[in-house]
């Protein structure tokens, strides 16, 4: 008894994607070992997800209400930052929805002729499936498309917590809310408070669930090992790519921007920050490095207070491009894993399901994947493909939230403009 309390202890205490990585390799030898005896891991590994699903919405909530109601933003200033953070969201997810259509991850199994008939036979069945229920949305005009989207506006209070395909109402009620708080108590610290007891509450139980993950890990690949050998490996190693390529690409954007309209050089602003960076890196939370990023911006880099306090401490909140990016890449990965078509509604769909499921994606390690949960069931997309994405999920965080935390250093510093402390820099 005791040996076994003290190997969990060890256990604990490795970190995190020490035992992600552990339960991946020990999964693929259980699904080598047990072949298709490994499906029985199936119905705990759903089981496990639906917790992780459970808290998407409050935490998605709670993350806007409390970014909203948190933030002091100057007379002036806020309707520069909301035009800064569109423009770089819908940027994000214009790139990562080029690479995933033009790469096509989901498409790229390694199978063999049999294995392909079976895997399109299966699809057919899949999108069938779901298009019944899309089919009205296929043959319709596009005003009427425009119809089926304000569809999605909620209709009851509790009603978007209740279904999970509800995240535009989750999101509506939240601004609402966060909006409504700030009019009747605009400097009422016990507002603030009380929202955050709430958040910080919703986020405790998610870093529990968030400890399932090696055993969610080892139950998805030796299922999927099993079953299927490794083929759909392939696929997730072709996602690998294209998600990495689609972040640079975005890195590539905000240094431009800061190029173009700051004075400060991408150079400074890398140099001056890399211990940001690294720790974005390292901790796999914007929230976490969010101190150090502006500590950075004001010290090193030297940005002017209130441009630092409005990029790195508000915009934190509500800018999440690397998250916004890889979530609308995921849910065309799992469409075309199983051969579904996404028509313009759709992709619509996910376009704006990415940029409010990103808001509402806490600043903390693995929230994109629970997020993503909203957006999948927003198109109708199978939940259970989401498990499929978590053994390479602790990996991407990193780069992602390293994204997340490069778009605030960009807003700060497009935010302080060409000029430096009034001198012009060119
Ligand atoms: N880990 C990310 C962050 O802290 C959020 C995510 O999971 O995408 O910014």
């Amino acid at each position: 008894m005791n040996l076994l309390s003290s190997l969990l202890g060890k256990w604990q205490q490795l970190p995190l994607y020490v035992r992600t990585l552990t339960g991946m390799t020990l999964g693929a030898i259980a699904g080598v070992l047990m072949g298709k005896e490994a499906v029985v891991f199936e119905k705990p590994c759903g089981a496990m997800m639906g917790l992780v699903q459970m808290l998407a919405a409050p935490v998605a909530f709670f993350a806007i209400v409390h970014a909203l109601t948190g933030a002091r933003i100057e007379k002036g200033k806020s309707a520069r930052l909301i035009r800064l953070l569109i423009t770089n969201t819908v940027v994000a997810i214009i790139i990562g929805m080029s690479v995933a259509n033009l790469i096509a991850p989901g498409e790229r199994r390694g199978l063999s002729e049999k294995e392909r008939a079976q895997v399109a036979e299966q699809a057919e069945i899949n999108a069938a499936q779901i298009s019944t229920a899309m089919a009205s949305a296929e043959k319709s005009k596009p005003v009427d498309k425009i119809f089926q989207l304000l569809e999605k506006l909620p209709r009851t209070v509790l009603g978007p917590f209740t279904s999970s395909d509800q995240v535009i109402g989750v999101i509506i009620l939240a601004l609402l809310l966060g909006l409504a708080l700030r009019k009747i108590s605009p400097d009422i610290e016990v507002t603030r408070t009380t929202v955050k007891v709430f958040m910080d509450a919703f986020i405790t139980m998610l870093h529990w669930i968030v400890q399932l993950v090696p055993l969610i890990v080892f139950g998805v690949v030796a299922k999927e090992v099993g079953i299927n050998g490794f083929s759909s490996f392939i696929s997730l190693l072709w996602l690998v790519v294209a998600v990495l390529l689609a972040l640079s690409l975005q890195f590539i954007y905000y240094m431009t921007r800061v190029a173009l309209q700051s004075w400060v050089t991408p150079r400074q602003l890398i140099r001056g920050c890399r211990e940001a960076l690294v720790m974005a890196f390292s901790t796999a939370s914007s929230t976490a490095t969010m101190p150090v990023t502006y500590e950075c911006l004001i010290t090193n880099v030297k940005v002017s207070k209130s441009s630092a306090n409005l990029g790195a401490l508000v915009g934190a909140n509500f800018n999440n491009d690397g998250t916004a990016l890889y979530e609308a890449m995921a849910a065309l990965f799992i469409a075309q894993l199983i051969g579904m078509h996404l028509d313009v509604t759709a992709q619509l769909t996910i376009v704006l399901c990415a940029v409010a499921a990103s808001v509402g994606a806490a600043g903390i390690p693995s929230a994109g994947l629970i997020t993503m949960t909203l957006v999948l069931t927003a198109v109708g997309l199978p939940l259970e493909y989401s498990l499929l994405l978590i053994p390479i999920d602790w990996f991407l965080d990193r780069f992602r939230t390293m994204i997340n935390v490069c778009g605030d250093l960009c807003v700060s510093c497009v935010l302080d403009g060409k000029r430096k402390h009034g001198e012009l820099f060119d």
